[in-house]
């Protein structure tokens, strides 16, 4: 399985990194070792300083897919999750600064936390998302703010990734990201419902 990810999908968390918004999805990938399930703990890695969450939405591709059209996009996945894209902010500003690629900030080991898939109500036209950090809301999210939607981002990956079942797609975080310390504990909702929890260890 592959684990897609979309970087700078939501305008207002593009412009609170200071990047332009972009004309085409951000495309980037994290290995399956990266996958964090069953709600468990994330031991704050030794080569950051700056750990930080990205609360998003996951979807799960359920039929394999080539050059997927925008008529039939809806039909390639039906699951959604909450996951957290951790990023090492200052290892990504080091690789960025390079024009680097971006893997060991953001595909290191247990840097995509999941929670369990529900079924994705095909007539849902909007979905709200929240993460909480030590019961705080940091980030509330909305589908409808986003730049690219789902059915873009399935045509878009689908032009250079073959989609398999079981790939799962980390669809961009809104505003409000920051770090995390060791002692921190992180949730996720999705339409009010609890998702994930994810204590920092
Ligand atoms: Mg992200």
């Amino acid at each position: 399985m592959k684990i897609i990810c979309i970087g700078r999908n939501y305008v207002d968390h593009t412009k609170e990194l200071k990047n332009p918004v972009p004309k085409n999805p951000l495309v980037f990938m994290k290995p399956p070792s990266a996958l964090l399930i069953n709600n468990k703990p994330l031991y704050y890695p030794e080569f950051t300083e700056d750990l930080h969450y990205e609360g998003e939405l996951v979807i799960k591709i359920c039929k394999n897919g080539r050059h997927v059209q925008p008529d039939f996009a809806r039909s390639y996945y039906n699951q959604i999750a909450f996951g957290i894209d951790f990023t090492a902010r200052d290892v990504q500003a080091r690789c960025k600064e390079k024009g680097h690629p971006w893997e060991i900030a953001k595909g290191f080991d247990n840097s995509a936390a999941i929670s369990k898939f529900i079924h994705l109500d095909p007539n849902q036209d909007q979905i709200v998302f929240e993460t909480k950090l030590n019961g705080e809301l940091v980030q509330n999210g909305n589908t409808d703010d986003m730049i690219f939607d789902f059915n873009y981002i399935i045509c878009y990956v689908s032009k250079y990734f073959k989609l398999q079942q079981g790939d799962i797609i980390f669809t961009g975080t809104p505003a409000g990201v920051g770090p995390v310390k060791i002692g921190d504990q992180l949730e996720g909702y999705i339409m009010g419902q609890k998702m994930l929890e994810c204590a920092i260890k």
